[in-house]
């Protein structure tokens, strides 16, 4: 071959792979890639042309049993096809059969919550006509139930019907759920809930193993809980029909507290123990709609105080959340969850992430953990320390993964990591500086549980935490340092508009924000979410520059994950300087940066860091002159 043909190959070759992974020079896999080839993502960081994805509307009726602790349901599902493929079979989560014996299972649970059957099914209708046991099919927590003589086509809707009960696990080691005592429940991962097809990997195949959280389309859901006389239930939604159930007085005061800016108590445990805070003596059926969630879960109980009041999210139209506590009277801390929740939540609609909260209620519900769900949060009480944390956490999850449909089951960093970003900020802001810290990210960095988080969650084990907490958490530090807050603003702004209520992936996310910064961030995305490696600076010396005339500060990159550089320099006449540069001065790859200091200046002592730097070797980070 003679060298012009090599070189117009070279080129034609070029131009083609330009074509294929056009705009990114990240490894982007195979599977991935094909979405883009096929139009549903686009390589500008927006949702493709043909971007697609299913829905349902759920009409459930449930009841609980408070002495069995059984819970038994009756639901309708209308699923849409919103997508180009002919369904032959329709999978169904049943998330409770992570209690079943035999399934898989990621952490302990108590042996007596573990049952043969896991949830009893009673009956399966798929529109309108029984589906015989032999047409389903059970394994880990799935149901497929297959319609292969009447699939759901394109642009169809059909109804999937099921009768089904369940036993809530009481055991300790239950998680994200709870028996909290013994009246009170917190129940999430319940109703049988039809699982994603979406246009990356087809059905969700992973199973709910109690570790990693979610991954649910976008649903409308109509929910009746019946529960006996003098029990409350809160919930995912609205709750529709508080005049029939509240006496007139406790009536009064949930209406005022929709509207109310200070927290008003619906009602006390001591005036539920008095009685005629309900209407009546009968069981009451509790009505919820929501619209557009990916979720829905409840809490009840005969005992807990109920606080409220609300905040506006959007300064343009005025519209209000309204935000509650739920709470047994043992936990000294949750009479500040109410405030610290409707504070919290106009710092995220105006400051970070700077977006109008997009839910019309939010309860934090006294549980046994820290977990979220749509409009609602099951926490522990951290008494005697303080709720802030927890709490700006858990509700921060509204943007990620729930208005921001997140796929955790592969990338729980593009959820955990903002909350655990977002409850530092917004903790520390609130606490006039007094609580939030980063999550400690050094003293795993570059270990080999430091798994890159592009490595799916569902791989994950030990390294979970790590890959989907700490290293994002630090690498978003590091982004809003680098890019400054109105830019980072830009971006998430326009991530959001873009995505909201939609299941952007990770490409969708690195090449928004390469669009909408302006800048090619690819070196950092490598870094912090495909390399293996560390953030490691280090000070060298102080050397002379004598052609300058004054000393130079010479710091050493060490570790190849690119942190900024905060130096505090004092000198030997009692003065000090600050000199800051963000993690891009390390993006062409340079060993080491030389700081000049000022003519006439001698350094006494160096001092490299800040609290939302991680660096694996701080001893490093000093030097003194003479030592
Ligand atoms: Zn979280």
């Amino acid at each position: 071959m003679n060298p012009l043909r090599i070189s117009l190959l070279l080129l034609i070759t070029t131009f083609l792979n330009a074509g294929i992974s056009a705009q990114t020079s990240l490894f982007v896999p195979r599977n991935i890639r094909k979405a883009y080839e096929k139009g549903t993502r686009s390589w500008d960081g927006k949702p493709g042309a043909r971007y697609w994805q299913n829905r349902a509307d759920y009409v459930i009726s449930a009841s609980l049993d408070p002495k069995s602790h059984r819970l038994s349901g009756e639901e309708t599902i209308t699923y849409f096809n919103n997508s180009p493929d002919t369904l032959k079979m329709i999978r169904i989560k049943l998330q409770h059969d992570r209690y079943r014996k035999g399934a898989g299972r990621a952490g302990d649970v108590t042996a007596g919550d573990v049952t043969d059957e896991g949830v009893r099914i009673d009956w399966v209708k798929y529109n309108g006509a029984p589906v015989e046991e032999k047409q389903r099919r059970r394994f880990t927590t799935f149901m497929d139930i297959q319609v292969k003589e009447n699939p759901v086509l394109p642009g169809s809707s059909v109804s999937v019907q099921v009768k089904w009960s369940y036993t809530l696990p009481a055991g300790e080691d239950a998680a994200r759920e709870c028996v909290c005592d013994s009246s009170s429940f917190f129940v999430p991962y319940w109703y049988p809930q039809v699982a994603v097809y979406d246009d990356l990997n087809g059905w969700a195949s992973f199973p709910y193993t109690g570790l990693q959280e979610f991954y649910n389309d976008f649903s409308n859901y109509d929910v009746t809980i019946t529960m006996p006389a003098g029990f409350q239930v809160w919930a995912t939604g609205e709750w529709q029909n508080a005049a029939d159930i509240l006496a007139d007085t406790w009536y009064q005061r949930w209406k005022k507290a929709q509207t109310s800016t200070e927290v008003i108590s619906i009602f006390s445990e001591k005036e539920l123990r008095a009685g005629g805070v309900y209407k009546t003596r009968q069981p009451n059926a509790f009505r919820f709609r929501a619209t557009d969630v990916p979720d829905f879960a409840f809490g009840t109980s005969d005992h807990y105080n109920w606080d409220a009041v609300s905040t506006v999210v959007d300064d343009r139209t005025g519209r209000r959340t309204f935000v509650s506590a739920a709470y047994m009277s043992s936990s000294t801390d949750y009479p500040q969850v109410a405030r610290i929740g409707a504070d919290a939540i106009r710092l995220m609609s105006t400051y970070l992430p700077g977006y109008p909260f997009p839910y019309p209620v939010m309860t934090v519900f006294n549980g046994n953990d820290g977990m979220e769900f749509p409009m609602m949060c099951n926490d522990v009480s951290t008494a005697p320390g303080s709720p802030m944390t927890l709490t700006v956490h858990e509700i921060s999850h509204t943007y990620f993964p729930f208005m921001m449909g997140i796929n955790e089951q592969d990338y729980a960093w593009m959820d955990e990591g903002w909350a655990a970003f977002f409850d530092v900020l917004i903790s520390d802001s609130l606490s006039s500086h007094q609580l939030g810290r980063p999550r400690p990210y050094s003293a795993v960095a570059g270990t080999e549980d430091d798994v890159p988080p592009m490595v799916r969650s569902r791989n994950l084990g030990t390294a979970y935490r790590n890959a989907a907490y700490q290293r994002p958490q630090n690498a978003y530090f590091t982004l809003l340092d680098h890019l400054g807050y109105e830019k980072f603003h830009n971006c998430m702004t326009a991530y959001m508009d873009r995505w909201k209520g939609k299941h952007p992936a990770p490409f969708d996310f690195f090449q928004t924000w390469n669009e909408v910064s302006g800048e090619n961030l690819d070196w950092f995305w490598r870094s912090w979410f495909f390399d293996w490696g560390y953030p490691d600076l280090a000070l060298q010396g102080v050397v002379r520059d004598e052609a300058a005339n004054c000393q130079v500060v010479v710091i050493g990159r060490n570790g190849n994950i690119p942190t900024p550089v905060q130096l505090k320099v004092e000198y030997s006449d009692g003065t000090s300087d600050n000199f800051h540069h963000t993690a891009g001065i390390w993006k062409d790859g340079k060993q080491n940066l030389k700081i000049r200091i000022p003519q006439g200046k001698s350094v006494k002592k160096a001092t490299l860091g800040a609290v939302t730097i991680p660096d694996v070797t701080p001893a490093d980070n000093t030097w003194e002159a003479g030592r």
